[in-house]
């Protein structure tokens, strides 16, 4: 069976994890979103890529869920010496390496999808990972930033009214913390991106392709928004299955419901699934705490069940992967 998950960072690593354990003898293909990458000291960083590469290859930070284990920062620190930032992106010397090894073969001419297939022949993940694009595309988030300074001061704008800007994806969710209001999520670049060599073929040869618990906004939406890629899905005519972020209202991790905000979507497992809608999405797991929006979920014409949806262990993400699988089983009969 050939399976093809669109992944962000952390939710959709976990997800693979699991779904490696319960089905081991399955081709899995992922599409990684790349709009979170991010240039930094010269350095080309690739954080949802490196997260799943590596969750699947042994070397992440588990209790992060982001970055390498057993890491240390004394590169960052030298930097901060030499007054050189930013300082609020957590980049530890073995992470370091990682994309001091992207950014020289990206320099030397080799496609995102050729080099993030090198340094998955170190990590050995267990599944085909292709980035989304070879082509730059980057978040940014419009936001509105308050007033630098204090009463009486001389920007020119009203006390209390800000100012209106857009920021890297990043800097408002990394630096910010998702604590200033954003008014509109743009994928800069997306429109002018062409999917990476293999996504669309595999999208085409997939008997089940999921949405893992990765954020609908940010991630999902991200790889959706390269010209091709949700279309291709809509047409594979296979079972489209996908997994809640949401669970009781609320994202498990992370600030979600933030950016669903911002494109007009109520942080709800049903409204999530909504907003992907049938067109596109032919199944959707939600939480047993959210078992009464099942039918909402099914009168919007998307076959819904609910089964726990947290991924406190391998195994409960690997129980998670066998419900979707299931899922998609049904709905194909
Ligand atoms: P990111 O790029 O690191 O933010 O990772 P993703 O986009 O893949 O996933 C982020 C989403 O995963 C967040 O919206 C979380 O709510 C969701 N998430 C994280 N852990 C869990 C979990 O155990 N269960 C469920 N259902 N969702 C989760
Ligand atoms: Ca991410």
């Amino acid at each position: 069976m050939r399976i093809v998950v669109l992944a962000g960072g952390i939710g959709g690593a976990r997800f693979l994890r699991g779904l490696k354990a319960a089905a081991p003898d399955t081709d899995i293909t992922v599409i990684g979103n790349t709009g979170d990458d991010i240039h930094l000291f010269g350095l080309k960083v690739c954080p949802d890529l490196d997260t799943v590469m590596y969750t699947l290859g042994g070397g992440i930070n588990e209790e992060q869920g982001w970055g390498r284990t057993e890491e240390s920062f004394h590169v960052k620190e030298e930097l901060a010496a030499y007054g050189v930032g930013p300082d609020w992106f957590g980049l530890g010397d073995r992470d370091f390496a990682t994309h001091i090894v992207r950014t020289q073969m990206l320099g030397a001419g080799y496609p995102l999808s050729a080099v993030t297939e090198a340094l998955c022949a170190r990590w050995k993940p267990g599944v085909r990972l292709l980035p989304m694009s070879d082509d730059r595309v980057e978040t940014h988030v419009a936001v509105t930033l308050p007033s630098q300074d204090t009463a009486g001061g001389t920007d020119g704008e009203a006390d209390g009214a800000g100012e209106r800007k857009a920021i890297h994806f990043q800097e408002y969710w990394v630096r910010l913390r998702a604590s200033v209001p954003a008014h509109a999520i743009v994928p800069v670049g997306a429109d002018q991106a062409k999917p990476a060599p293999g996504v669309l073929e595999a999208i085409g040869e997939a008997d089940v392709i999921l949405f893992p618990p990765s954020n609908p906004v940010v991630s999902i939406g991200t790889i959706l928004a390269v010209p091709g890629i949700r279309e291709a899905i809509a047409d594979a005519g296979v079972p489209v299955v996908g997994l809640s972020p949401i669970v009781g209202d609320a994202p498990v991790r992370g600030m979600a419901d933030k950016v669903l905000a911002a494109v007009g979507v109520e942080a709800t497992a049903a409204a999530v699934a909504q907003h992907y809608g049938s067109g596109l999405l032919d199944g959707w797991l939600v939480d047993t705490v959210d078992a009464d929006t099942v039918a909402r979920v099914e009168a919007a014409g998307i076959r819904c069940r609910a089964v726990p949806l947290m991924m406190t262990d391998v195994q409960a993400a690997a129980a998670m992967a066998r419900e979707a699988l299931a899922l998609a089983e049904e709905v194909r009969a």
